[in-house]
């Protein structure tokens, strides 16, 4: 069997204790082997150790959100897949019309609800 190889900066799944809910974590550091060896919450910062093996697996959200549409109105936890930074997940709405998505490489401010004139 094949293990598979991650690399910082990916996303994966985790329960995280100070938030208490699980939410995709962004792997912080890997072994040379490529096993993550901890992550870090998004949403809080905090950093935690990732147990091989554990409930959770990896990679990317099982679930790829839709593809993004700023007439929408997102909500946080929502998954969206945006045509050029890829698939992302909303980490709060910022404004009524402003949400902050965390895509594989960062956190980016997208519009949403936005009506059509
Ligand atoms: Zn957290």
């Amino acid at each position: 069997m094949d293990e598979q190889i991650h690399r910082s900066g990916e996303r994966v799944e985790k329960f995280c204790a100070v938030c208490g809910e699980e939410r995709g974590h962004i792997v912080a550091s890997v072994t040379k082997s490529g096993r993550i060896t901890s992550v870090s919450c998004p949403k809080c910062g905090t950093r935690s150790r990732f147990k091989a093996g554990a409930e959770v697996t990896a990679r990317a959200p099982a679930r790829t959100g839709a593809p993004y549409d700023s007439t929408r109105t997102y909500r946080a936890g929502q998954s969206l897949t945006h045509p050029v930074f890829g698939v992302g997940e909303v980490m709060a709405v910022i404004e009524p019309q402003k949400i902050d998505v965390l895509f594989p490489d960062r956190m980016r401010r997208l519009v949403h609800t936005r009506t059509l004139k």
